[in-house]
């Protein structure tokens, strides 16, 4: 795979994950959370069509600024294989990778090897920020995310002891 549908990406941000990062948003997700705050980029077609260097060289350009870079969508892991050749060339810089997804850290790990791609992604990211979007559930949550039933987790940590870890952010 070395094309990504890119929704959208911001060179620094504070709020997409834990210091200054880089923000890749993917396009497409089938989740259709009510009252997504990401309509447009559901399509799959939304966006460009980007080769994963050029998107690399876009975020390498804000190094040593960022601490790490975020991917966010849309849903990421509907271009796993894509954004795991990603998080591998920015692995190569030393930097953390935070993803975004509608699934669960569960749900992940019990389809890992049923879907393309899936393994390699989760082995790539440092943490993850799971669940669907919940509108009703807005009031409670915390720091990064959007709706309290959403977790912030280690994921090398939770895989280590085989039950989920969540972050102190
Ligand atoms: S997971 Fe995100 S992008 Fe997908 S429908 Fe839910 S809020 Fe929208």
């Amino acid at each position: 795979m070395r094309k990504l549908q890119i929704a959208g990406f911001l060179d620094n941000s504070l709020v997409n994950g834990s210091g200054l990062r880089s923000v890749v948003f993917v396009a497409g997700c089938r989740h259709n959370c009510k009252g997504c705050h990401n309509l447009a980029m559901q399509d799959f077609k939304y966006g460009d069509n980007v080769n994963i260097k050029d998107v690399f060289f876009r975020i390498k350009k804000n190094i040593p600024l960022i601490k790490g870079v975020t991917f966010s969508g849309g849903e990421p892991f509907e271009q796993a294989n894509g954004l795991k050749n990603l998080a591998t060339m920015i692995k190569g810089e030393k930097l953390n990778i935070w993803c975004y997804t509608g699934y669960t850290f569960e749900y992940i790990l019990k389809n890992l090897k049923a879907n393309d791609g899936w393994e390699g992604l989760l082995y790539s990211i440092d943490v993850l920020v799971d669940g669907r979007f919940d509108i009703n559930k807005m009031k409670d949550a915390i720091k990064y995310t959007g709706s309290s039933n959403q977790r912030i987790i280690d994921v090398k940590e939770s895989i280590k002891k085989n039950k989920v870890i969540i972050l102190k952010t």
